[in-house]
């Protein structure tokens, strides 16, 4: 991990900003009961598995040749599957963009929005690669802050305020939110898109857990005819259950998805990784058909750590946010070795727990027990 300097080593210099710093590294363990990447628990039956693969051997009889590059297909697929989810109008596929994860779509549209003397704005505490997307672009990235724990929540005021402060090109707003689970208002994000619109700004409704939002809220797809300056990303590695086969995507005015086609580079989306997509869309009922589950699990230990006395972030997500009684890292440590890996973001003094299995949370519930006793 040490980076060697510059005068003990011939070795060529990185750029500011890269030089010393770490890579994203949420730690990835053999442990019993992960949860701490937010990821779905459920993998593929045997008979999708199967069917994924057959898929991938179709594709591969052609891996001499390019994929499409376009992925018309794919983006066509996945704007019939919104459609359904949010009840929203299918948008055409051109209105649909699609990439390696969400990461990818959301650093496509810095590369392409953000830059030298551009400002980027997000709300704390946020999911830790937006500050990573902008340094890649070079957009300086500013900050406001979300309303106090344990609600966090985000005002039509706090919002308007840090747009007419900062005058930002691109406003990230993340609903429901990374580590927080806080869901957004649609009129927050109403007020968001008219206060960039004289100034031409982008809005990005970051969607990666929108599936496991509480019934009645409503998805910012909703409101993408009336705001043609508001882009929205969601991924298939969530909910989806599908984090290991890389691919996020957006929904926006097709000249917001054009302008991405300048700066994504040629063929980025493998023929594999289409084609994979492709099937676990056919197949959708079935992975997604643990959202339930996961929402219900997700409510049950809301209640448990109330009653324990935890504070507790009302969340939408897949994860729920709560707040130790000793030092977090000292409980983050207990629970890794009882073999429960969470992880410590969030403001000092919270935990982030992902919802498992009905045994993984379990697991989770009885080494919270002597790793943050009451
Ligand atoms: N946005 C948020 C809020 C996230 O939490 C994550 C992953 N943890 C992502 C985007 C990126 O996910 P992916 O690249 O797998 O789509």
């Amino acid at each position: 991990n040490s980076a060697p300097t510059l005068e003990s080593s011939a070795l060529p210099a990185p750029r500011d900003g890269i030089a010393g710093a770490a890579p994203y590294g949420a730690p990835q363990l053999e442990v019993a009961h992960a949860l701490n990447v937010n990821e779905n628990p459920y993998g593929p039956s045997a008979e999708l598995a199967a069917a994924i693969g057959r898929a991938a051997a179709d594709a591969a009889v052609g891996l001499n040749r390019y994929p499409d590059r376009e992925a018309l297909a794919l983006r066509a697929e996945l704007g019939a599957y919104l459609a359904a989810e949010s009840g929203i109008e299918a948008p055409e596929a051109h209105s649909v963009w699609a990439a390696n994860g969400s990461n990818e779509v959301m650093h496509q549209l810095l590369l392409a929005y953000g830059g030298p003397g551009r400002t980027a704005l997000g709300f704390t505490p946020h999911y830790s690669m937006y500050p990573e997307y902008a340094r890649d672009t070079y957009t300086d990235w500013v900050t406001a802050e979300r309303g106090p724990a344990p609600e966090f929540t985000l005002s039509v005021e706090a919002v308007t305020a840090a747009i007419a402060e900062h005058s930002p090109s691109i406003v990230v707003l993340t609903s429901p939110n990374n580590p927080t689970g806080t869901a957004l208002d649609l009129e927050v994000v109403e007020a968001a898109a008219a206060a960039l619109a004289p100034t031409r700004g982008l809005l990005v409704v970051d969607e990666a857990y929108g599936e496991f939002r509480r019934d009645g809220v409503p998805s910012a797809l909703t409101l993408l005819g009336a705001h043609p300056n508001l882009v929205v990303s969601r991924t298939m590695s969530k909910a989806f259950a599908l984090a290991g086969a890389r691919l996020g995507y957006l929904v926006a005015d097709p000249a917001i998805v054009d302008t991405v086609r300048v700066v994504r580079l040629p063929y980025h989306l493998s023929a594999v990784t289409q084609a994979v997509a492709l099937t676990a869309l056919a197949h959708r009922e079935e992975l997604l058909g643990k959202v339930a589950l996961l929402r219900s699990e997700r409510d049950a230990l809301d209640r448990h750590l109330r009653e324990r006395g935890h504070d507790v972030a009302p969340s939408d997500a897949n994860f729920i946010l709560f707040r130790s009684f000793t030092d977090r890292d000292a409980v983050f440590e207990a629970l890794l070795a009882r073999g429960v890996l969470i992880r410590a973001v969030g403001p000092a003094g919270w935990l982030r727990v992902s919802l498992g299995t009905p045994e993984d949370n379990a697991a989770f519930r009885t080494a919270l027990e002597e790793a943050d006793p009451r």
